[in-house]
């Protein structure tokens, strides 16, 4: 029992390597992902209560630039798993629940560390084969901002547990941030490691138990993540790992009346399809669900006359095209004024020369490949759209090839309408769609960007000139949720920028953010008074004028 008031250490973001040739991060990332590509792959159970599980009903992962190689296979849970993984996280609560919260937060602190040392090129290498990131990609997601979540959140947690109330003569207020009663539904998506990891830790930080579904396309990545975990010292029973077809999972674990919240990340429309689920359900929870879903998005950079076009170009590059455009941050869709548009187009076409796509594990390569079959196929039916309809027009890219990985080259298209179906709908790929609007238009563009897309998630202004980032910023307003002054609509850091957004894109809770961790606590206000009252009367009922 901890006796003291202790202060949690200051949150610092983690510094990134960089990889440069002859360095020994990159010698040991080779030999890391070297060594994985020569292992058996795994056959990766379930975890409940601490315990390994095998269903017989196994999934596959395979790698995306080289769909030949199955990285892994896993047993998927059904409702007979779920039914004993709530009972686990039950049994586990008890305990979990009643830690001093230092303590609990100690476990987070030390996988900080064991993640910025001794597990940092595991989890990048299998990030790279799994997820098919280059390896700076790799390093600012499964490196950095998966260390920076805990460290930021074991901060904000501090906070919360420090709460100080006012005081009245007589009496002692408090505010105790209880866990919530029941267990949170953690789903993740494929994209960011740090995604799978954040989304059932930070609830755990504060005291909850947790049922965690990661995408079954990279149940291989992720996986890494339980031994990490149970090394830094983390109880059985307080995440439960359940892999599996996302209905066949999420359907009985969203009919538990213990159900006390849902941290989501993915696409809008399967977060909807769970919504109007526990929605269909209230009248069965024993609390209302907290309901935290961050979304998809259509990321806008909103060029002004004003700009250095090759500022503008080198931001829609990397924001477009890094990570295949499977970042919900990603740049989909830019404005640019008829002015600079040709000077745009060639930096643009100079930059897409030089770009390669293959395995990532070859460093000169700035792409990989996309994450799967389902994946490639609708990335090239908007290209196939493009091709076909009146109002696009292809101007560089446009070929993919899934002979060997599912690769899909940087693709720019020019709308000719600002509203058409490539300007507004998420592709989830390596796909700039580009809208060039008269100079003299800036204010009506920014009306069109507005109101062009259902997502609010990223976006993005370039100029040089004051009062038109000032006009965007009002223009603007409600389009994002993270907004960007001269810079790409990608790479919020954790502590700096906390990210989300509102509309179609989320909820808008900002992860990593102490807004965000607010949401995983029941708070019990507790007020003591020394004296109490003697009399029910007040002076107002005495006798006289
Ligand atoms: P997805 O929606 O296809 O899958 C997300 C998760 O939901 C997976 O684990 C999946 O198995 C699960 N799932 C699917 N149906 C389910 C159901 N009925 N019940 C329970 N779980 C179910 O998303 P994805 O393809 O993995 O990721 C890409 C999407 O995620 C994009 O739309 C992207 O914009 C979004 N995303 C958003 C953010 C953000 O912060 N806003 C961050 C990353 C990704």
């Amino acid at each position: 029992m901890n006796q003291g008031i202790m202060n949690v250490p200051p949150p610092r973001n983690e510094p990134e390597y960089n990889y440069a040739p002859g360095s020994p991060e990159r010698a040991a990332i080779i030999k890391e992902i070297e060594r994985l590509r020569s292992s058996d792959p795994p056959e990766i159970p379930l975890l409940v209560g601490g315990r390994e599980v095998r269903t017989g009903q196994l999934g596959q992962v395979r790698c995306p630039h080289d769909h030949g190689r199955v990285l892994a296979t896993f047993h998927q849970a059904g409702p007979q798993e779920v039914a004993a993984a709530v009972e686990a996280a039950r049994e586990a609560w008890r305990e979990w629940s009643s830690w001093d919260w230092t303590d609990r937060l100690a476990v987070f602190l030390q996988a900080a560390d064991l993640a910025s040392t001794k597990y940092r090129f595991l989890l990048n290498a299998a990030t790279m084969l799994n997820q098919s990131k280059t390896v700076h990609q790799a390093e600012i997601d499964a490196a950095t901002e998966l260390i920076d979540f805990y460290r930021f959140n074991v901060h904000h947690a501090g906070l919360i547990h420090g709460q100080i109330m006012n005081m009245a003569p007589g009496n002692w207020n408090h505010l105790e941030p209880r866990p919530l009663e029941g267990f949170v539904f953690a789903v993740s998506p494929f994209n960011f490691l740090a995604i799978g990891s954040n989304l059932p830790t930070a609830p755990a930080m504060l005291g909850n138990v947790v049922l965690w579904k990661p995408s079954s396309s990279v149940v291989f990545s992720n996986h890494f993540l339980l031994k990490l975990w149970a090394e830094a010292g983390l109880p059985p029973g307080v995440i439960n790992f359940l892999p599996g077809p996302g209905d066949q999972v999420g359907a009985p674990v969203l009919a538990q009346p213990s159900l006390a919240g849902l941290h989501f990340t993915g696409s809008t429309d399967v977060f909807r399809e769970m919504w109007s689920a526990i929605g269909r359900n209230i009248g069965r929870y024993r609390n209302y669900p907290r309901l935290v879903g961050e979304t998809g998005g259509k990321g806008f950079v909103m060029v002004h006359a004003s700009t250095d076009p090759a500022l503008a170009a080198t931001a829609l590059i990397r924001g477009a095209f890094e990570f295949q455009g499977q970042k919900c941050s990603a740049t989909s869709r830019a404005y640019i004024p008829d002015s600079l548009w040709p000077q745009v187009r060639d930096l643009l076409a100079a930059a897409l020369e030089e770009i390669k796509v293959g395995d990532v594990a070859d460093l000169r390569n700035f792409m990989g490949a996309v994450i799967d079959r389902p994946a490639f196929r609708r990335v090239t039916g908007y290209l196939e759209y493009a091709r076909t309809s009146n109002d696009h027009q292809i101007v560089f890219g446009g070929q993919a090839d899934d002979t060997r990985g599912y690769f899909i080259q940087p693709t720019v298209i020019r709308a000719t309408q600002p509203q058409t179906k490539l300007m507004n709908e998420e592709i989830f790929g390596p796909v700039l769609t580009v809208y060039v609007y008269p100079e003299k238009d800036f204010a009506e563009t920014l009306g069109l960007c507005d109101q062009t897309s259902p997502y609010a998630l990223t976006g993005s202004i370039f100029a040089r000139d004051r009062p038109a980032v000032r006009r965007a910023l009002t223009g603007l307003r409600y389009s994002a949720g993270n907004f960007y002054i001269n810079d790409k609509t990608t790479g919020a850091m954790v502590g700096q920028q906390p990210f989300g957004g509102a509309r179609a894109s989320g909820t808008n809770d900002k992860v990593g953010s102490i807004l965000n961790m607010w949401r995983w606590v029941n708070p019990r206000t507790i007020k003591e008074t020394f004296i109490p009252a003697t009399d029910f009367r007040y002076p107002f009922l005495g006798k006289g004028p």
